[in-house]
Parts: C-alpha cells; structure tokens; sequence
C-alpha cells in the first residue's frame, strides 16, 4: 500500500547542517525555534505544546476547503474568501494601538490588478515579503485591505486551500502554527526515526507528520492521520502488553447460590437484558482459576453498580471477601451509602475504608475477614491493609487509576477484577488499550428512563433557570446547582461555593433547603450532606465538580451548570448523569455567555450536549475538539491518549495494530521507545516519575 504523499516537495525544507537526535525532540523545547520567545511558548504550552515533538504532534482538527481564486482587478466583486496569486511590490510593518502588530504588503498580480495585503499579529514576516516574491493569498477584503487567513510563499500552491485549523488555533493563528511547524520541520524532520518497520512498506513515518501539517488535498491529509493512527495504536498495544501479567490464579468460585438469589429479591427493580448478560458473563469467570480482567462498560446511570454487588456478593456467598475501590473519597463514599443498606439486609458486613476513614477496627475486620465487603480509595491498597482473602475486587472508573494503582491491587494476589467505566469505548479499541481484558456492556439503560432534555440559557436569563428549578422543587423533586470552575485551587473553590450556597439561599432559593458539597468539606461533614440529600431532607445540592460521578439521588430531575462552557465535555456529560437516574423527565440547563461570545470549541461543546445524551457520540465529538487525555492513565481530559487516531473509522487499524504489536512484541526497534515514551507519560502525568 505504500503511495508517497505528492505533497512532500524536498524543496520546501531546506536542510538544516546538523539534525538532532530524534530522542532529542521529546526534550527539546520549543523555545529553541526560531522566532519563539517567552510570550509565545508560554501560549503554547497552554495547550501541552512543550517540546518540539508536541509541536510536530499537535494535529490539525480539520482542514480548510479550498476556495475561489480570482484575479486581484476581480477582487471587489465577489464575497466571501477567496484566493488570489501575485507577487511582492512593497512590503512594511507597523505597530497597531494595542501592541498589535500590522505588516502590509503591496501585491500585484498578471491581472494589472493590485491590492494592499494585511497580516495581523505576524511581525517576523516583513523582512520575508521582499519585492518580487511570489505570494499566494487566501482570505477577503476588509478594512485594512485584503485580510489574509492562510498564505503560500514561493512556489508552493497548496497551503492556502488545505491549511489546517488547529485546536491551538484560537489562540495562536493558524499561519503562525504552521510556520512554526514548518521550521520544527526544517531543523528536525529528517531525523525523526520511523516508528515501524521498513519491511513494511508505509508511507514514511516523515512524510505523514509532514502531509498532516501541508497535504496537497484531504485525502493526503487523511492518509497521513491514518499512518501516525496506526503508529500510536501500535505503541500503545505494545505498552499495554508490557502492562499485562501472566501466571496468576483466583480461587475458582462455585455457581451462583442463595445470596445471589436473595440479592435479587431486595433489589426494587428486574434487572435488565443487559445487566442478566453481565451476570451470566462474570458468573462463568469467577469460575476458572485465571483471575477474571472483565471490563464493564455502560453509559453514566446504566446500572453498572448493581452489576458490581451482584460481583462482590457472589465472593462473600463463596466465604471470600469482595472491595470496591473508587478513584475519590466522595465516590467511595457514595458507594457505600448505596451498598451498605443492601448489605445490611442480606446480612453481609460491608464497611469503608479511605484516606480519611481508616480506623484500626475496620482494618482488623478485614484482616480477619468479619468484614465482607470493602469499599473504599486507594487507601484500599497500601501496604498496611490486608485481607483475609479477597477474591474480587471492583475497580471503578479504572481509567482515573494509573497504572501502577491497577497493577498494586493485583501485587501479591490475583483476585477476580472486574473494571467499571462509564467513558464508553468500542469494544475492539477497549481490547487493544487494556490487552486481554473481556468486555461486558450494558449497551441501555433500564427501561424506565427518558432522555435528559438539556438546554442552553443565555447568562442574561439566568433568572429563567431558576424559576424553572422552582417549578422542579415545588412538585417535590430535588434539584443540583453546580458551581463554575475555577482554575486555581480546590480550596478557593470550595469558598466560592460557599458564597454562591449562600448567596442562593438569600436570593433565588431563598425559601428551600440548601445543602453544599465540595472538595474541601470534611468527611463527616460531606456523608452528612449526601444523606440529608438522598433522604430529602435538603431540595437543593449546591455542588463542585466533586457531584461527577457516583451521586445517585433519582428524585432529582434537574441541574443548572453556571458558566458551562468552562467544563470539559466529559465533564459536562458526567455532571449531567446525576439527573434522570429515575423516571421522572430531567432536565439539565447549560448557562453561558453567549454564543458570539464563547470560543469555537466551547459553542461546539454545549451544542453537542444539547444534540445528544448518547456517550458514545460525545466520546467522539470531544476527540475531534480535543485529542487528548487518558486512556493508559489519569490525564484530567477526557477519553483518550491517542491524537489520530478516531475511533468510529480506525476499527480496521486497531486490528492491524494489535497484530503487529504481537509480531513486534520482542523484536528490539523504534516502537519499543514508543511504547517506552507511552508508559513513562503514563507514570509522569501521576507524578510517579
Ligand atoms: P451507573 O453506576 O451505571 O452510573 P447505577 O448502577 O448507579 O448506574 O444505576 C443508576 C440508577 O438506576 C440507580 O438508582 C439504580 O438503582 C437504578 N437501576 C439500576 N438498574 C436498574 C433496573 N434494572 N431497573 C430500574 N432501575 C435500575
Ligand atoms: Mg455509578
């Protein structure tokens, strides 16, 4: 399949005397291009752009379509962009009020036409623009003349039609991104070694970084993401396969018995097709002595938490203990307000066990094993915790874990893992990011659901949101308002909570019940809150993001989000999975500035919330805004580690990757230090480095 990309003209990169060593680009900063002062790196790097192996790797979100070109004397007759080809009569650059910087340029082209040519913020291009030089433009007329967006100089005719359009590029013009990549290109191109073999004939590593950046057309564009997709995908299942553990044996558990039958009993509900399906699947699991690596995936309020039980019971049933362990002390916390009074009425002791909670009594009741079931943090797996003889252990949201959490739980015992997500993966990808792992879905939700109707509310009409909440309230539902995000600490956002509680309940909550929940709220106080809310004794939780996931209060029907447009997508989709968790119709309300005046990826964000509650399509969007995340560890973001590669068009790459990481699994070359680089980033990004 190999098919060069036409683009790759060796002309337009000169070559640079001395080529730095390709691991050299992973520390090499980007300050070491030219034309990159403090100002610029530190804009860069807001959006993780360090190195310049970052620059090289910042991959377009799309690609600009190709426009008109017309004749400079033709110039004022048409509307909208347009192209135009000339060359330089005289160029200069001034300094605008503002410290922003206008070059202009006097174009002529073969027409007789000419025009005054404008480009903002580009200072270093003045001396570039020397007369006679031949210039493609794309762009339209404006105020200052012809306003240029994308530019081609010298013989090269392409960039201008196909020029990408960068996540970065909000902040940083997409003409300076690329000049930027295209010195990073020129100094440093040739050495960036090729992640695969030879053998197998691929377009080169190179020249997709480069097609990426200037492809002649879409489809070059397109090839190039699918080679840098399959070397991502190939890294990553190597790293995945280091990851892996072999020999381990669980305790075979034998079939599902009479605490299994009573659980089913107490439950308020049938369990679904889906939820029977995962039984039945982790039932067969529990039975062999290789210890069961079951990932159970479903959308945010699909009932996956009863799936768990049904997991942690079937251990106690057997005379074993079962723990669940939760990636925050809230979560864990609410885990165990749920399965503890399910527990109680089975006769099982389930107790809790975090950073905060870690009385010596509950340790000696697992250590002899009179509790049943854990729940409880990480706290879970430090050294002075032990278990008389834990043969399953629940992971939830096993992707906020890093690594080497997954790998401590296992660490001198291989009990049966069943691993909880609700950030939803396609089964092939799930395969090939967690390696041998078994995938169970719950691909719906119980029946009784509607879907979650979300608007957007202007800032300006906030009042509206609240006298809709009201109206919530006043029938006897509850209700969530979720504070915004503020960047700098957990401890000035709790107090901005608090404020806000405060001001709410003086203002438009003025006669309910408030209750606050936040970060910084201690223990005690913060299971207090949940129960006063999960009993009713509270009609409103003004909360932090801490409400994300776990909270499951299903009389609450609607959530205002102030300044949504600051929370990631995930985020946003996690927070919104509190309401319609019953089968009352929830609403959730979106407030933002408006629209002109959030950011294109902002607008985009909310609108896809609005557009759908399907999980699966806003993994998706949030890729395409976004490439990136966490999928080997904790990144914050959202749902992936990988840039190019989009989950719904790859499947077949995911195959071949999986293939070739197990041809290459022991043979030494590149994609080993690809697969090094993954699992290091991985330990960086927890601090574990
Ligand atoms: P998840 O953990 O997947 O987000 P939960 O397990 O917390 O979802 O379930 C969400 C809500 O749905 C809970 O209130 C739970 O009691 C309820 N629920 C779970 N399974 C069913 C079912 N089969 N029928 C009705 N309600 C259910
Ligand atoms: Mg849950």
């Amino acid at each position: 399949m190999h098919t060069g990309f036409s683009g790759v003209v060796q002309d337009d990169f000169p070559r640079p005397r001395g080529w730095a060593p390709a691991e050299r680009l992973d520390v090499l900063d980007v300050s070491s291009l030219p034309g990159v002062g403090p100002t610029m790196a530190k804009r860069l790097r807001a959006f993780g752009i360090e190195t310049v192996r970052d620059l090289l790797f910042h991959a377009p979100r799309r690609y600009e379509r190709a426009v008109d070109e017309v004749p400079i004397s033709k110039l004022g007759l048409v509307e909208g962009e347009v192209a135009v080809e000339g060359r330089v009569v005289s160029a200069r650059a001034r300094t605008l009020r503002g410290r922003r910087t206008l070059v202009t340029a006097v174009v002529r082209d073969d027409s007789g036409g000419q025009v005054t040519a404008s480009f903002f913020n580009q200072p270093w291009l003045a001396e570039r623009l020397v007369p006679g030089t031949q210039l493609r433009l794309r762009g339209k007329l404006g105020r200052y003349g012809f306003d240029v967006k994308s530019y081609d100089l010298g013989e090269a005719r392409r960039t201008a039609d196909h020029a990408p359009v960068y996540p970065a590029s909000e902040q940083i013009p997409s003409t300076r991104l690329r000049e930027l990549v295209r010195a990073a290109l020129a100094a440093h191109g040739r050495s960036l070694p090729d992640p695969l073999p030879a053998e197998l004939e691929l377009p080169l590593h190179r020249d997709a970084l480069t097609a990426l950046h200037f492809p002649a057309d879409e489809g070059e564009a397109e090839e190039a993401r699918r080679r840098l997709a399959l070397d991502e995908l190939v890294a990553l299942q190597l790293a995945v396969g280091r990851l892996r553990t072999t020999d381990a044996v669980a305790p075979s558990l034998a079939g599902p018995g009479e605490l299994a039958g009573r659980y089913r009993d107490v439950l308020p509900f049938t369990l679904t097709d889906h939820q029977e399906r995962a039984l039945m699947e982790i039932d067969l699991d529990l039975a062999q002595t290789t210890p069961m690596q079951r990932l159970l995936q479903g959308d945010v309020g699909s009932g996956k938490t009863v799936v768990a039980l049904y997991a942690l019971l079937r251990a106690v049933e057997n005379g074993r203990q079962g723990a669940l362990m939760a990636p925050t002390e809230t979560l864990a916390e609410q885990h165990f307000l749920t399965l503890e009074p399910l527990c109680a009425q089975l006769g099982v002791r389930c107790v809790l066990l975090t950073g905060a909670v870690r009385s010596k009594v509950v340790r000696e009741e697992l250590r002899t094993g009179v509790a049943q079931i854990a729940v409880g943090t990480h706290a879970l797996i430090q050294q002075d915790v032990q278990f008389a003889d834990l043969a399953v252990a629940v992971v939830d949201e096993q992707h906020r874990f890093g690594v080497e959490q997954r790998r401590a739980l296992a660490e001198n015992r291989s009990p049966h893992v069943l691993h909880m997500t609700a950030t939803p993966i396609p089964r092939t990808l799930a395969l090939t990011i967690y390696g041998d792992l078994s995938v169970s879905e719950i691909a719906q939700p119980p029946a009784n659901r509607k879907p979650i109707i979300t608007s957007r509310v202007g800032a300006e009409r906030t009042a509206d949101a609240y006298t809709r909440l009201r109206v919530h309230l006043d029938a006897g539902r509850q209700a969530y308002v979720v504070c915004p995000l503020i960047e700098q600490s957990e401890t000035r956002l709790a107090r901005a909570a608090e404020e806000e509680a405060e001001r709410l309940r003086r203002g438009e909550l003025k006669s309910y019940r408030v209750g606050l929940l936040h970060g910084r709220l201690k223990t005690a106080d913060r299971r207090e809150v949940m129960r006063q809310f999960a009993a009713h004794e509270l009609d409103v939780l003004v909360a932090t993001t801490v409400i994300e996931v776990g909270v499951d209060v299903p009389n609450a029907t609607i959530m205002i989000v102030q300044e949504a447009d600051r929370f990631g997508l995930a985020q946003l989709h996690q927070l919104r999975g509190r309401v319609g968790r019953g089968s009352e119709q929830s609403y959730c309300l979106l407030v933002s500035r408006p629209a002109e005046e959030l950011t294109e990826t902002a607008d985009l964000r909310l609108q896809a919330l609005v557009d759908t509650t399907d999980g699966f399509e806003l993994a998706e969007v949030d890729l395409d805004l976004r490439r990136e995340g966490a999928l080997l560890g904790t990144r914050q973001s959202g749902w992936s580690d990988l840039r190019f590669t989009r989950l719904r068009l790859d499947r077949d790459l995911i195959e071949r990757a999986r293939d070739l990481a197990n041809e290459l699994r022991d043979e030494d070359g590149p994609w080993q230090g690809e697969a090094d680089r993954l699992l290091a980033d991985d330990a960086d990004h927890r601090g574990l480095a």
